[in-house]
């Protein structure tokens, strides 16, 4: 194959086609025989026009018998098609002129919609793709399939559909794969059994059955798969082997301190887990560990006796966290946690005034033992850590991948704890995190109650709120939350803001109750949230700012307003906010009546489910695996083809296979591996930096 031939050159495609296809991401040769058919049409697919009923989604096709304008109470633009054994209309309220060139009489069409009934069966506004000439029925009939294509608007107004790349695709596969080079070495293939390239190629754009084509397809994911899984495989192996970390071998008398004065016992899942970690620090290669945790499942603890281990080493550790209230909080909890051990702990936030950063950086400078608490500042503030042993961040998640990047760059050396409440079924952290270790923290502590998560219509609200002011008497603390996404914040605001008047007005006029949003100033912030954890306030009236990590174990109920406004980790995390002490908690989640059906799925399963996995799980169907893990940002490749959930035997299968190859031949060296090394290195080379750290 010439892979420098410019694509305008391709017969059928010249400079104008060639403009509109780089518009769609298509610039070159290998781009253009990769842009693979969005769908298929054979004799399974197609509904023959005798066999239609009202109603239903459906594709057919057939050939163009008249079109044309015609005029009822509006202009529309018909279409008669037939198939041989029926007719059938098409007609659009809304169209251009170009229609009439677009439907040529004799051509054959692909239409799909819903069918109605009015004087004969009918589609209105189909979507419909031109598929040429030459009789289709009797190409369908011998087991043909057909490919279709996305054509977006662009494309469309350039004159491409189905046809067109047809016979794009048609010349390529004729007359410019000669020279085509296998990149799959041949064990791989031949233990697969695979098409070898070019006649992948072909059979993807021209499909001879449906064997051939699901095997085609199946050879073009696990290659997807497969170059991200070398990529993993490759990070993970020159940080094992090649990268000289810091080897914590002391045994640290402060860890064996805090863990025999502790009011209670770990659970056998954070003994498990700092067993892990310690086991990793101690080795001289850096520590890039995830821990995966339920919210309440205990993690700081766990990041509290990793900073100890580093302490005893002489060394500093920083633990960043998304909120500053969460960096408070944590700045709080683990200065009373460790008070009877004399460890220097130190709060950088967004807010931290000057002279405390250049007090903070002196210190530093001495390159004695220390804890850093703070917000993504830790790494932006011009601080410079020239003794930093362990990076530690919390809810990482929340975290874009360009924050790590920018963090690891200053202690490149220093062992790497990332720690989240978003759970990822396993199959899948192989794919997203598959240079990472994990550990689980799977078990709660003891005596915690399980949740009672109610759902209400917003007219149950007068019962909703006696319930509360019951239970603030016999000393329950309360949450109620308020949805505040960025796009239409001050309206949120508002919002939020009236309705806490309102509620102090009313119901809880006798009550003390707080208002607490993002707005605010972090000393504001942390005055009410200082109170509220004393006890001081009984009803806490927030913006999403609770999110991540508050732990309050005597608020017994969170009342989340306008649910149906927030996804299913998030509302999972929200309701981790109660339920962190021995008493009954309860979530009540309020909605109007009126919700979509994926509103009323996540209202389902927080009311049938606490688990925190199965939650995710759904959380994915519901979502989608790119959404899920917000693809688009992370530096992870989409793909074309593969489906992380639906393909997890090929995920697995390449996992294997490239971690076996990069064990056996981690430089790439042997000949069969040439064509491959070429590909890492020109298609990946920039994704390599950034995913040593998502
Ligand atoms: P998360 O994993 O959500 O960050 P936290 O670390 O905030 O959870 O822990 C939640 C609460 O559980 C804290 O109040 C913490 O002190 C308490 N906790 C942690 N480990 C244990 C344990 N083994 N037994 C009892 N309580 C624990
Ligand atoms: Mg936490």
């Amino acid at each position: 194959m010439n892979k420098d031939l410019d694509i305008k050159f391709i017969k059928g495609i010249g400079p104008k086609r060639s403009q509109s296809l780089n518009s769609i991401g298509i610039t070159n040769f290998e781009e253009l025989i990769e842009y693979f058919p969005r769908r298929y049409l054979d004799r399974r697919t197609i509904v023959p026009l005798d066999r239609l009923s009202a109603d239903k989604e459906v594709t057919v096709v057939g050939k163009i018998e008249a079109a044309g304008i015609k005029r009822l109470r509006k202009r529309i633009f018909y279409l008669v098609i037939s198939d041989g054994k029926g007719l059938l209309e098409a007609v659009w309220f809304n169209f251009t002129d170009q229609y009439k060139k677009v439907f040529k009489i004799g051509e054959w069409v692909a239409l799909s919609g819903k069918v109605s009934y009015y004087r004969g069966y009918q589609l209105t506004h189909p979507d419909f793709d031109r598929l040429g000439d030459g009789d289709l029925n009797k190409m369908l009939n011998t087991g043909k399939i057909l490919p279709l294509y996305k054509i977006s608007d662009s494309l469309k107004n350039h004159g491409f559909n189905s046809y067109v790349f047809r016979k794009i695709f048609q010349e390529i596969i004729n007359n410019h794969l000669e020279n085509f080079e296998e990149i799959l070495p041949k064990e791989i293939r031949e233990k697969y059994s695979f098409l070898n390239r070019k006649e992948s190629y072909k059979n993807i754009h021209f499909p001879e059955n449906t064997d051939s084509l699901d095997k085609c397809i199946n050879r073009f994911k696990y290659e997807e798969f497969f170059y991200l899984q070398l990529i993993l495989a490759i990070q993970s192996y020159h940080f094992k082997e090649k990268e000289k970390g810091i080897g914590f071998s002391k045994p640290s008398k402060k860890l064996e301190l805090l863990f025999n004065n502790l009011q209670f016992q770990l659970t056998d899942a954070q003994k498990r887990v700092v067993k892990e970690i310690r086991k990793d620090m101690k080795n001289p290669h850096p520590m890039n560990r995830l821990l995966q945790g339920d919210v309440g499942s205990g993690k700081t603890l766990v990041a509290v006796m990793a900073m100890l281990i580093a302490l005893d080493n002489g060394y500093q550790s920083a633990i960043m966290v998304p909120t500053e209230i969460l960096a408070e909080q944590h700045y709080y909890n683990i200065n009373n946690l460790l008070k009877d051990l004399d460890v220097k702990i130190s709060l950088l936030t967004g807010s931290s005034p000057k002279q405390a950063r250049e007090i903070l950086q002196n210190d530093l400078n001495k390159k004695e033992p220390h804890i850093i608490i703070g917000t993504h500042a830790l790494f932006q503030a011009g601080i410079d850590y020239a003794h930093l042993g362990l990076i530690i961040i919390d809810e990482q998640h929340r975290f874009g991948v360009m924050q790590r990047a920018a963090l690891q760059e200053k202690g490149i050396k220093a062992d790497l704890l990332l720690m989240t409440a978003t759970p990822i079924p396993r199959s899948l952290a192989l794919t997203v995190y598959g240079n990472l270790d994990v550990s689980i923290l799977d078990e709660l502590p003891p005596g915690r109650q399980s949740i009672k998560t109610i759902w209400r219509f917003d007219n149950k609200s007068k019962e909703i709120y006696k319930f509360i002011i019951e239970n603030i008497d016999t000393g329950a603390q309360v949450f109620i939350v308020f949805p505040l996404v960025e796009e239409s914040e001050k309206i949120d605001l508002k919002a939020a803001t009236e309705s806490f008047e309102k509620l102090s007005s009313t119901y809880f006029k006798n009550k003390s109750i707080a208002l607490l949003h993002g707005r605010m100033g972090s000393e504001e912030k942390d005055a009410i949230m200082k109170k509220f954890s004393n006890g001081e306030i009984d009803v806490l009236v927030s913006t999403t700012v609770i999110e991540v990590g508050v732990d309050i174990p005597n608020a017994t109920i969170i009342l989340i307003e306008h649910a149906e406004r927030f996804g299913l980790t998030q509302l999972h995390q929200l309701r981790g906010r109660v339920g962190r002490g021995s008493k009954k908690s309860y979530c009540i989640l309020k909605t109007p009546h009126n919700i979509g059906e994926n509103a009323i799925q996540r209202m389902k399963i927080m009311s049938e489910t606490n688990d925190g996995f199965r939650i995710a799980e759904e959380d994915l169907k519901i979502r989608g695996w790119g959404d899920f893990f917000g693809i688009k940002q992370s530096g992870i490749p989409e793909f074309k083809l593969a489906n992380p959930i639906r393909d997890q035997k090929i995920l697995q299968q390449a996992r294997t296979d490239a971690f076996n190859l990069v064990n056996s031949d981690p430089s790439f060296n042997m000949p069969e591996h040439e064509t491959l090394k070429n590909i890492i290195i020109s298609k990946y080379a920039d994704k390599i930096k950034l995913m040593n750290i998502s």
